[in-house]
């Protein structure tokens, strides 16, 4: 395939997508580019966690990869470096807060594997400048991020560095949200690009699409930090009431004695998503949407209730992150033990991809 078309492209995969379920190895990263909110949560660290449980329960251990992509935080914020190192131990205790677990799947830091870079630089020379171009995340975010200098050989070249990142372990399939298919084609196409030239030693990835609905920010739109509409897993109880309060919500019901519609809603959206998580039942649903249709209850009150919920969602998490925050040295051991079983898998790889360039080792 080449990507000539990418909006073609997406038209066929969205229209033959299927799921992949017959899978052994799994990859994923996220960049450590400030505190993980619950957008982050249920778009790629609740997929994670079940993806983790379903290769353990097929009696498999450490086939999944998730890894903190600190090189690929400098790709946009390479001039403000300076909460980085903050922002990659937060990620390093949110990931085990959530329920990662080290004996399960390799968590790792992907700057403490030198694979990654040698196997960039190797993908680099064969990578075509147009390929990366045609990349629509490249176009949109440089049309969307004109505040900052990002015409940087660093920025064009990330689907390389993701290239590099994902074929370094053989997944059969990558987590990922449906704007980041296009990366996937271009992992591909570099994969069978380097195929061909040298020596078949990289395996087509599937992206894999997660059935979890989206959340949406506090105001509808994107949760996003460049909204201000997010919660935080690190958030206080108290910073949960403030920001659940200011919540939109079904614009006609304006008074407490109108009749809302549940649906037009943000706030029955996340009630919808915390009932599930919290195994509430239909009932509690029932209850809230007829509470709102015959103006039974107010906003005020509802909202109350969300706040309650998301606390209680959150409660375990705060417990192990204090926990985690607390031991830090545990956190630690459990990264240096990652690095270690992520750069012996990828360092063969490498040397898999030397030898096939001719390279002399010795
Ligand atoms: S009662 Fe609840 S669901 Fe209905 S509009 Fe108010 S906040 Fe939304």
């Amino acid at each position: 395939m080449i990507l000539s078309n990418v909006d073609n492209e997406m038209k066929i995969f969205l229209k033959n997508y299927k799921r992949p379920t017959n899978f052994n190895r799994v990859l994923s990263g996220m960049r450590p580019t400030g505190k993980i909110h619950l957008g982050n949560y249920f778009g790629a660290l609740k997929p994670w966690l079940e993806l983790q449980e379903t290769l353990y329960k097929k009696g498999l251990k450490h086939t999944s990869y998730f890894f903190i992509a600190d090189y690929h935080a400098l790709t946009t914020g390479y001039e403000d470096v300076s909460n980085l190192k903050e922002n990659i131990k937060n990620m390093m205790i949110d990931f085990l807060a959530v329920g990662l677990d080290p004996e399960k799947s390799v968590l790792f830091v992907q700057s403490h594997n030198e694979a990654h870079s040698e196997a960039y630089l190797l993908f680099g020379m064969i990578t075509s400048i147009k390929l990366l171009e045609r990349n629509p995340t490249y176009k949109e975010l440089k049309e969307n991020l004109k505040e900052k200098d990002l015409a940087t050989y660093g920025f064009l070249g990330y689907p390389v560095l993701q290239t590099a990142d994902i074929l370094l372990y053989d997944p059969d399939i990558v987590p990922v949200g449906i704007d980041q298919v296009p990366h996937i084609f271009i992992t591909n196409e570099i994969g069978r690009k380097f195929n061909n030239l040298f020596k078949p030693i990289f395996k087509e990835v599937k992206p894999y699409l997660s059935e979890t609905p989206k959340l949406p920010g506090l105001d509808g739109r994107k949760m996003s930090k460049s909204y201000g509409n997010c919660i935080y897993l690190s958030d206080s109880k108290e910073e949960i009431l403030k920001k659940v309060r200011s919540m939109k919500t079904d614009p006609n019901r304006i008074r407490k004695t109108d009749p809302g519609n549940p649906e037009n809603c943000t706030v029955y959206l996340y009630h919808k998503v915390f009932a599930k998580e919290l195994n509430l039942g239909e009932d509690f649903l029932k209850e809230i949407e007829e509470g709102c249709k015959k103006a039974k209850f107010g906003c005020v009150d509802c909202k109350k209730k969300l706040a309650q919920n998301i606390i209680s969602f959150l409660e375990p998490i705060w417990e192990k992150r204090n926990y985690y925050q607390t031991n830090f040295d545990k956190v630690l051991e459990i990264f240096k033990e990652g690095d270690k079983l992520a750069s012996a898998y990828a360092k063969e790889k490498v040397r898999q991809m030397k030898e096939a360039v001719n390279l002399f080792l010795f």
